[in-house]
């Protein structure tokens, strides 16, 4: 098999300090916004104050803020409200309850997120799960996935990673969205990029999303999936963390020498590797990890693999540390893969079951908006001003 992508590139802490964006409200802890207020000349209470207009009101706009006089209004919007994404491009999928907006960032680099609702059923409430970026383009060089044809540009900020979920809050709580009104509800890290190569961002970004109003968005940490190919070092420090996020480890194959062709990270981490800082995390944070397995036709779905992967997952424990989330593969644009025929899905999803796998297979959201899993490579070119 050869693969059309070129190398594996970690540089982007490198990258990012090159361009930076502009700082942000959402790129300072708590401690270092009433610093930064007191910097500016105002009473500390001033930071508690607008932390409450912008992620418990989520009113974007400073000049609304009333509980401020308005000369400070207007110096904290120069001095700490950037613009720091403009929307450039939505659609909608779905009968509208999946939406996709690309965002364009101070530099032109552009990145997608992606809104989905599930409406309240017999048996369940109604939820919304954002999926956001953490990078613009991605280094990681996975041949099945459009952003990895595309290789890194840069990390994003935290500021840059919360506004995308900021955002979605915001107009899901004006009701601007098919649906009507609601709230965020779980945040994956899905989108472009690789979190784990953006740690500090990323971590930065998940723990303000979590945190309560007004410093944050009170987003329970178990609605919040941070997705990797692998990174090990990252993973097991992840679990050495206090946030216990829900870890989701992109496997794709059972087998080294299969998966050093899907995910070349695997030549550096290899499955036993992943797959023991895997069972790390779920050890210490008492989560259970989300195994992703991607399902290309005569590539990893053959039953065999299914009974490997039963077995290497198993070796580690049966204590329902892991659970397996196949997804169908989404085509990338002239890619010479495609998704596995019906019953081979069947056949593989029936061995892990026999072997006692819990086992899922992902709905595909936003297919026709090139919006589903692998497919957000935003192409400056394609989009409209
Ligand atoms: N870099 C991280 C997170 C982004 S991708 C990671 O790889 O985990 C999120 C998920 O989408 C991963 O499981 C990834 O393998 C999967 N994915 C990528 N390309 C895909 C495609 N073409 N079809 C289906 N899933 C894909």
């Amino acid at each position: 098999m050869s693969s059309t992508t070129g190398p594996i590139d970690l540089t982007g802490e490198l990258v990012a300090s090159r361009r930076r964006p502009p700082t942000h409200w959402m790129d300072l802890t708590p401690e270092q916004r009433v610093e930064s207020i007191i910097g500016l000349g105002l009473p500390a209470y001033r930071a508690r104050q607008v932390s409450y207009q912008w992620f418990g009101r989520l009113d974007p706009v400073p000049a609304n803020w009333t509980d401020l006089p308005a000369a400070s209004r207007q110096q904290v919007s120069e001095a700490f409200f950037p613009t720091l994404l403009t929307p450039i491009r939505q659609q909608t999928a779905d009968t509208g309850l999946t939406t996709k907006t690309a965002w364009r960032a101070f530099d032109g680099a552009v990145i997608e997120s992606v809104i989905m609702r599930y409406p309240q059923g017999p048996d369940s409430p109604g939820r919304t799960t954002v999926c956001i970026s953490s990078q613009a383009g991605c280094g990681m060089a996975c041949p099945f996935c459009a952003t990895g044809q595309g290789g890194l540009q840069r990390n994003l900020s935290a500021g840059e990673i919360t506004w995308q979920v900021h955002d979605a809050a915001r107009r899901l709580a004006a009701g601007e969205l098919p649906g009507g009104p609601g709230r965020v509800n779980n945040i994956v890290f899905m989108g472009m990029g690789e979190p784990m190569a953006n740690y500090n961002a990323v971590l930065a970004a998940a723990r303000q999303v979590h945190a309560a109003a007004p410093d944050g968005l009170g987003i329970g940490a178990r609605g919040l999936t941070v997705s990797t190919v692998g990174m090990v070092p990252r993973m097991r420090q992840l679990a050495d963390e206090d946030l216990p996020v829900t870890l989701a480890l992109s496997l794709h194959a059972p087998d080294d020498e299969l998966r050093d062709e899907l995910v070349p990270l695997n030549r550096h981490f290899n499955v036993d590797a992943v797959l023991d800082a895997a069972w790390y995390y779920a050890s210490r944070s008492k989560r259970r990890v989300s195994i992703e397995y991607i399902l290309i036709k005569d590539i990893n779905d053959q039953a065999g693999r299914a009974d490997l992967l039963a077995r290497r997952l198993k070796a580690r424990g049966d204590w329902g540390w892991f659970h397996v989330n196949l997804i169908p593969l989404n085509p990338t644009p002239g890619s010479k893969w495609t998704a596995s025929r019906p019953k081979d899905e069947r056949a593989f999803v029936q061995h892990l079951e026999r072997a006692g796998v819990p086992v899922t297979v992902r709905d595909t959201r936003g297919r026709e908006i090139d919006g589903a899993c692998g497919q957000l490579a935003a192409r400056t070119g394609a989009v409209a001003r």
